[in-house]
């Protein structure tokens, strides 16, 4: 296999999260609670998930410069990640973000996108070579919008495809580059982005089409336990979810987000890259965490090969 050349950029978060029996009413104090500290953040785990995943994966984030944000990029260097596009600022702190989490894998989260706000459309200018040679660009909107719409403009120009997973929505209307290929929201974000109510299985279909008209080449709605359903051109791809023990979704549509883009980079056709995006983001779920859950290669291709669905 030739490594896919991923290039990703976006935001890092340093997770807090705290699991707890029940998720505490305003006011109330829970105590007996489970502390995990993990790195996360959207475009450091999609990174994370395409270098898992068998990806030459670089990341392009802005961190604070303290001693988190030098663990964080240490973390990143184990995975093999390229870090030396990492931009350091002095004047905000890391984006931080706070999770509480019950049994049943309900959440409540806060983020502070801090140091992530640094990154701007001129850090970009500087990409220029690194975006022509990418096989796969990853975008998500942990980042400010300005800064990808550049990198959409100067993909379009180098003909150079993306993966673009367009969460949290932030209220930002969808703008479709040229060169956005993949579209993935879940339902939520479906609905934002489609002015609706809600998208549901039912509707994933219709409403993935619809997304389809905005300019994307593919457009995949992921459907939490149930899977997803992609449609490209006339036809529609429907994943099942797979059975899994799930104690923490967190990171689940990162995990989806960066072995397709892998995936898709290294040249599988598209039915088989959602599968094996499908089958890592169900393990992910499988594991507390943001970046400890995202699981290798091996262990999604034995997965596959368990499922009887390689
Ligand atoms: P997000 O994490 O962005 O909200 P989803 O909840 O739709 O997105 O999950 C993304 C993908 O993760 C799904 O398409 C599916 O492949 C997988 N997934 C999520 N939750 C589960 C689960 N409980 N069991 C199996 N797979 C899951």
């Amino acid at each position: 296999m030739t490594r896919p050349r991923v290039l990703v950029i976006g935001g890092t978060n340093i997770d807090f999260t705290i699991k707890t029996a029940h998720l505490p009413a305003e006011g109330e104090t829970v105590s007996d609670g489970v502390f995990v500290r993990a790195f996360g953040g959207k475009g450091a785990n999609q990174a994370v998930a395409a270098a898992r995943a068998g990806g030459e994966v670089a990341l392009v984030t802005c961190l604070g410069s303290d001693a988190l944000a030098r663990q964080a990029r240490a973390s990143l260097d184990a995975d093999g990640i390229d870090t030396t596009h990492i931009i350091e600022d002095p004047d905000h702190p890391s984006g931080t973000a706070l999770i509480m989490l019950d049994e049943q894998g309900r959440n409540y989260l806060a983020v502070a996108p801090g140091s992530n706000n640094t990154l701007a459309p001129a850090h970009i200018e500087a990409l220029q070579s690194e975006i022509a040679e990418a096989d796969m660009i990853v975008l998500q909107m942990e980042i400010l919008p300005g800064v990808n719409e550049r990198v959409l403009g100067i993909a379009a120009c180098h003909d150079r495809p993306v993966v673009f997973n367009y969460a949290p929505t932030r209220g930002v209307p969808l703008r479709i580059g040229e060169a956005m290929s993949v579209l993935v929201v879940n339902e939520n974000e479906a609905a934002e982005l489609l002015g609706r109510d809600t998208v549901t299985e039912r509707d994933a279909a219709e409403a993935a089409a619809t997304l389809l008209a905005r300019g994307p080449r593919i457009a995949v709605v992921t459907l939490g336990a149930a899977g997803l359903v992609a449609v490209e051109g006339e036809r529609v791809t429907r994943v099942s979810g797979l059975a899994v023990s799930a104690v923490d979704t967190t990171a689940a549509g990162d995990t989806f987000c960066g072995c397709l883009a892998a995936a898709l980079g290294e040249g599988r056709p598209l039915d088989a890259a959602l599968r094996f995006a499908n089958a890592a983001a169900a393990l992910a779920t499988t594991v507390m965490g943001a970046q400890p859950s995202i699981p290798t290669r091996e262990a999604i291709e034995d997965f596959l090969e368990n499922q009887g669905a390689s």
